[in-house]
């Protein structure tokens, strides 16, 4: 068979051991396999995150325990507590420091709307007010098992960029 009849019959060349794909699949499929998340923690929620990272619960088993101290080498920022308004414009820096592609999680009740503070001077009510958050966990605070749930619905999402609706995990 020639070139251009095995480009036309694409099973051929998987029977052959060929596999097609791009380059963006290929890196979305490492990328969502090995995000670096930003230490960084406002509030109490970030014990459940540390919590998340030791050996209990091992993040390590899904490739995500790299926790970088340097957001110009992480590609995830989990917000995780409470943001206060002095706080925001310093996060918002950390975000822009981080290079693209990157991601943003809010862990808690606080991150996603201020939480049990929501009525506070001093609190912004949700980091989707000035960050484009990509996942939500809620709980206050979430456990590190929604933590890790939550990382996996963001590998769905970093794997499949124009799913729009987030498949359940495992079904
Ligand atoms: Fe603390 Fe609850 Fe806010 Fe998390 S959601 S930072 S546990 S008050």
């Amino acid at each position: 068979m020639d070139v251009k009849n095995e480009i036309q019959n694409p099973q051929a060349l998987v029977e052959k051991g060929v596999i097609l794909t791009t380059v963006e699949a290929v890196f979305n499929w490492a990328r969502a396999r090995s995000l670096w998340p930003m230490t960084f923690g406002l509030a109490c929620c970030a014990i459940e995150m540390m919590s998340a990272g030791g050996p209990r619960f091992d993040l390590a088993r899904f490739g995500y325990e790299v926790f970088r101290p340097s957001p110009r080498q992480s590609d995830l920022m989990i917000v995780a507590g409470t943001i206060t308004k002095k706080m925001q414009p310093l996060i918002e820096v950390l975000y822009d420091q981080m290079p693209e592609p990157k991601w943003v999680m809010a862990m808690g009740s606080c991150a996603i709307s201020g939480g049990p503070f929501v009525d506070s001077y001093s609190v912004v009510k949700g980091a989707d007010t000035f960050l484009p958050v990509d996942v939500y966990v809620p709980g206050c605070p979430p456990r590190p098992e929604a933590l890790i749930y939550g990382f996996l619905q963001l590998k769905e999402k970093v794997e499949n960029p124009n799913r729009v609706r987030l498949k359940k995990y495992g079904k």
